[in-house]
């Protein structure tokens, strides 16, 4: 679905960006995979040996446009062009408003939607420049409704929809779609991570009576990175068994 496409996945090194990376591989792509650390990068890179012709890893700063640009030209002159940018990294955080730092929130905010701007702008110019593109943003379920801690984290989320929406329709002209996805709860090392007491009840409350495995957010972006979705732009598309619908 993706033969000659080249894909750039920030956060393809474990979690939903990994299965997203696996995903485009198997449909055809060239993949970069973006980590936050050289290891972390190498370390995906030795678990896929079967691409290794049709893959590559950076890890920029991603709040740095200079950083980012210059690896995104790099993605570019290895491959011949950037037709898919995966916005997938992301920080979570559960402290309670009380104990909340600036600094905390900061570091949300930079990763999840300031390193999501600077990316989708750098990767916006090779695509106007190329004649289209597709750049896909992970947002997650408490977009919706907000979650009793952590207020950055879906704070950052609704934004994500906000930037999602406006450049859909900004970038329209230039033959760029984009989407976001809002996965539910996901078996990844970020669920490992929330109390088993709330994963047990946001899972009790899952009409699809199960979480989701990473593969199943990573269809999604199989499917919105694909020409099946030419006519889709704007959408947060919610991959989560219908918890918050
Ligand atoms: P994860 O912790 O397994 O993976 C996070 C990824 O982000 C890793 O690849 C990590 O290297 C990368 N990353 C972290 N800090 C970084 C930095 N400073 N620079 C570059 N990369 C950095 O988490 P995941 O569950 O796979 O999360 C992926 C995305 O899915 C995130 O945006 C998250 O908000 C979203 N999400 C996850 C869930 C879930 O239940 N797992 C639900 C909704 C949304």
């Amino acid at each position: 679905m993706l033969q000659g496409k080249t894909a750039i996945v920030t956060g393809g090194t474990r979690g939903i960006g990994f299965a997203i990376v696996k995903k485009y591989l198997e449909n055809g792509a060239n993949v970069a995979i973006v980590g936050s650390r050289k290891e972390s990068v190498d370390k995906a890179l030795e678990q896929l040996p079967d691409y290794a012709d049709r893959i590559m890893g950076i890890w920029p700063d991603l709040c740095d446009p200079d950083a980012v640009a210059e690896s995104f030209a790099a993605v570019k002159e290895r491959f011949g062009r950037v037709d898919i940018l995966a916005n997938n990294a992301g920080v979570s955080s559960r402290t309670s408003l009380y104990d909340y730092t600036v600094e905390e929130f900061d570091k949300i905010v930079n990763l999840n939607l300031k390193a999501v701007f600077v990316c989708s702008q750098a990767a916006a110019r090779i695509m106007k420049e190329q004649g289209g593109g597709v750049i896909i943003s992970t947002s997650s379920m408490v977009s919706l409704y907000g979650q009793p801690s952590g207020c950055a984290y879906p704070t950052t989320k609704f934004a994500v929809n906000g930037l999602t929406k406006s450049l859909a329709r900004e970038l329209a002209k230039d033959h760029i779609r984009v989407n976001a996805v809002a996965p539910g709860v996901t078996k990844t090392d970020m669920m490992s991570a929330l109390p088993q007491e709330l994963v047990d009840k946001i899972s009790a409350g899952i009409p699809l009576g199960r979480v989701g495995e990473p593969e199943d957010i990573a269809n999604a972006y199989l499917y919105l990175a694909s020409d099946l979705a030419s006519y889709v732009t704007g959408v947060v598309l919610h991959v989560d068994g219908a918890a918050m619908t």
